[in-house]
């Protein structure tokens, strides 16, 4: 039994079953033992691969997006570069290369990573080595950046913010809740309360998700965009519309896992809805575009010319795997990311267009 089990199992003694955004929240940031805080989960020897670590072509383009945004926003200097969840700075670090196309860009940018783990902003504070000092920080939440113009980057961050579970149960909705079972094991069970103030009405059983800590997260982004001026780009995977399913999983070294077994030691996450986060964004006043695919998105922003460029100069080895991530990135397959994956900007209201939204 994980040391978190044990933490968990002693709430639940003392006050009964807790909500899954309580537990998704203890797993995944419990100040000690929670997923993110004891270990760097990416890549090939972590528990899963995210876009930018497949490619550096992903990041280039969103560096591309960000530095049209940040022109068709006048070009604003000082403006806040602001990254959520920014797993190695790899995606960062691509972006900022890429940017220098846009004059100006990197004069003007002060980066601000949002980030909770200690271990990943040491790998942050490493791969942005060449950011000077004084024009990068760090800080474990929006409201800590200053009140600025900003430019805003979000890569499988909302997929790790905690959603609340409620099942359709007699008519009404009731908070899905992690118990003990019969046999003493951690278990899933159901609210005898009901929560009236739920606006959504569905079939017997149904489990609606909302994404308690990602709405006001994303409240918070897009009310400074519609008072300071900026742009927000989200990719993640998740859907375009509110349905009505279990999305709760855990992915532990690049496979599937019960989120109750071993707590803390399993990436527990929760698709995106993207509708919830739009609703939001729009009640503060932004404009939404999108979702798109994150295919369609990459497509529009020149993935395919892009892959060909870089091609063109490498060997044949490397040649055939930039066709593997340009597959992998933007690709309708079941392995790809293509498809499942989707992409959404905010903008103040006076960007009618956002780069890579058609
Ligand atoms: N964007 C990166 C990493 C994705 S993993 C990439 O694409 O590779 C999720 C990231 O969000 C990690 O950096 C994790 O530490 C961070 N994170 C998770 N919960 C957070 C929270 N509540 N506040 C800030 N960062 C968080």
């Amino acid at each position: 039994m994980t040391e978190l089990e044990r933490e968990i199992r002693t709430m639940i003694a003392a006050e009964g079953p807790i909500p899954v955004s309580r537990y998704m929240a203890l797993c995944l940031g419990h100040p000690r033992l929670g997923y993110y805080m004891t270990r760097d989960p990416i890549g090939m020897a972590g528990d899963f691969v995210t876009a930018p670590e497949i490619s550096q072509m992903f990041g280039e383009l969103v560096g591309l997006w960000a530095a049209q945004t940040w022109m068709d926003l006048g070009s604003p200097s000082p403006f806040a570069l602001v990254e959520l969840g920014p797993g190695r700075g790899t995606l960062m670090a691509d972006a900022l290369r890429a940017a220098r196309v846009a004059p100006g860009f990197l004069d003007a940018a002060q980066v601000h990573l949002v980030e909770t783990s200690p271990i990943l902003r040491e790998k942050q504070r490493a791969t942005l080595a060449g950011v000077p000092d004084g024009r990068i920080a760090w800080h474990a939440g929006l409201e800590a950046v200053p009140d600025l113009p900003l430019i805003a980057l979000a890569n499988e961050f909302f997929d790790a913010l905690p959603v609340r579970q409620l099942v359709r149960d007699r008519g009404a909705w009731r908070e899905r809740l992690v118990g003990l079972d019969a046999d003493d094991r951690l278990a899933f069970g159901l609210s005898p309360d009901a929560d009236p103030s739920i606006p959504y009405d569905a079939p017997e059983g149904q489990v609606l998700e909302i994404a308690a800590a990602g709405i006001p997260v994303m409240r918070a982004l897009a009310g400074r965009i519609v008072a300071a001026g900026g742009a927000a780009l989200a990719i993640d995977y998740g859907h375009a519309r509110t349905g009505f399913a279990d999305t709760l999983q855990a992915v532990r070294r690049h496979a599937f896992a019960d989120p109750l077994e071993d707590p803390g030691e399993a990436d527990v996450t929760a698709h995106v809805d993207f509708a919830q986060l739009a609703a939001a964004a729009r009640e503060a006043g932004a404009l939404v575009h999108g979702p798109v695919t994150q295919g369609a998105f990459l497509e529009a922003l020149g993935i395919e010319a892009r892959a060909r460029a870089l091609a063109a100069r490498a060997s044949a080895k490397q040649a055939e795997e930039i066709g593997g991530a340009l597959q992998r990135l933007a690709g309708e397959g079941e392995d790809d990311m293509g498809v499942l994956f989707k992409a959404m900007a905010v903008t103040h209201p006076g960007l009618t267009a956002s780069p890579g939204f058609g």
